[in-house]
């Protein structure tokens, strides 16, 4: 990805991205302390706009404060600067990564006295999880990697280091051939993906883990309040895999993977086996919001 033409936002500055290089003695890159985010531009109907970009640059912020990194910009600069990304790339759509990360100052695990530097790039990206996937759900299978116990790497915080429980619950599956991970927590209970919250529908309400053990998902919290809107009760709680196996629908959340049907987990068929009638209307209201054809939340989208 580093060999293209384009900018990338580098502390402060607009880059060539061939230029946006970092040290290889860089902290972060041997510790794996920093934190991030993902982001969707989408092609509204006045024009490329970011979908909730305020939360998830407070989100960044949150995140940031939990592992005591001082970001050296303020909330409206880092806004400036993802909202830069996506025009001056001319990007009608796509996905935004900002990323914080320490200097190359010093080693060890002190980490004191370090730089901190942000990074915001931007690339055009469709469908995580496939076209198809959207349409007539995934394949999903619990992984033997379990999520992170509260008490590991901080689950409030989007951090680079929860992305190796990530990646080794996703290759585990998708090697034999399923389309995302689930991962349980410790206790045994229904966590998240490998990079989505999960949700099901059971008699028409909407059941989804607590935030115990899974990220505070903006996407998750967008469909929560998309389906209490239309009258559909959403429960936070404890759920376990054989709930999932007998739910009448199930779906992933988030801003890669925007609204993605589970249509099976662990061989077992998920209701029809195929989308339901839920999450395909929680589908079309989100769609209709992130592309501008609603008036409804139009706080959710910041024009570029
Ligand atoms: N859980 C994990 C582990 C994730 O990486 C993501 C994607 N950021 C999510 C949940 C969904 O969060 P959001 O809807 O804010 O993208």
């Amino acid at each position: 990805m580093a060999d293209r033409d384009g900018v990338i936002w580098y502390d402060g500055e607009l880059v060539p991205w061939r230029n946006a290089t970092t040290h290889v003695l860089t902290h972060t890159l041997h510790y794996g302390m920093g934190v991030f985010e993902g982001l969707r531009a989408y092609e509204a109907a006045k024009g490329p706009a970011i979908f909730r970009l305020t939360e998830h640059t407070q989100r960044l912020f949150n995140s940031a404060h939990i592992f005591k990194m001082r970001i050296p910009f303020d909330q409206a600069t880092l806004n400036d600067a993802q909202r830069a990304v996506v025009r001056e790339n001319k990007l009608t759509s796509g996905y935004i990564r900002p990323i914080v990360f320490y200097g190359s100052e010093a080693m060890g695990l002190s980490a004191r006295n370090l730089s901190v530097h942000v990074a915001v790039a931007a690339w055009p990206w469709g469908a995580y999880l496939g076209a198809d996937g959207l349409e007539n759900g995934i394949r999903v299978k619990t992984t033997s990697f379990t999520r992170h116990h509260v008490n590991i790497n901080m689950c409030r915080a989007k951090s680079v280091a929860t992305y190796t429980n990530s990646i080794l619950a996703h290759q585990e599956v998708a090697q034999d051939g399923y389309h995302e991970a689930l991962l349980l927590d410790v206790d045994g209970y229904v966590a998240e993906g490998s990079g989505e919250n999960i949700f099901i529908v059971k008699q028409g309400k909407l059941y989804t883990p607590d935030l115990t053990a899974c990220l505070e998902g903006i996407t998750r919290a967008s469909v929560m309040q998309l389906a209490q809107e239309i009258g559909i009760e959403v429960i936070e709680k404890r759920l376990t895999r054989d709930e999932v196996y007998c739910a009448d629908e199930a779906f992933f959340t988030g801003t890669a993977a925007e609204i993605t049907p589970i249509r099976e987990l662990d061989c077992r068929s998920i209701g029809s086996g195929t989308r339901g009638p839920i999450t395909e209307r929680l589908q079309t209201l989100f769609f209709d919001c992130v592309n501008g054809r609603s008036n409804d939340h139009a706080d959710w989208l910041h024009y570029v």
